[in-house]
């Protein structure tokens, strides 16, 4: 191995160990929401959420709401609540809010 050679190699050892903790870092910054899996903005009523469903979280409380699923049969009470459906039922919605331990008095 020539000089050269060297630091062509610990050049790429050097960008590799900055890209894994690069990766590292945005991991531990990244943590979705855990209701729809969007990107939170960190701890609402008490779990990860992002601001779309602590602030639907927090009006479904305070108005007392109660949300009817539309769809039928086996699909009722089942809707999926990922970044893009989200606003399409919120029965379901707030369901999974409760399922992932939101609540009123969480920090
Ligand atoms: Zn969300
Ligand atoms: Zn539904």
């Amino acid at each position: 191995m020539n000089l050269f050679h060297f630091i062509i190699i610990s050049n790429t050892i050097a960008v590799s160990v900055l890209f894994l903790g690069l990766a590292e870092g945005d991991r531990l910054l990244d943590i979705p929401c855990k209701v729809c899996g969007d990107r939170s903005s960190g701890k609402h009523y008490g779990i990860y959420s992002c601001d779309g469903c602590s602030g639907f979280f927090k009006r479904s409380i305070h108005r007392s709401r109660v949300y009817t699923c539309k769809a039928a049969g086996d699909l009722k009470g089942r809707c999926p609540i990922d970044k893009t459906h989200r606003n399409q039922c919120r029965a379901c919605r707030l369901k999974k809010c409760f399922e992932a331990a939101m609540n009123k008095d969480g920090k």
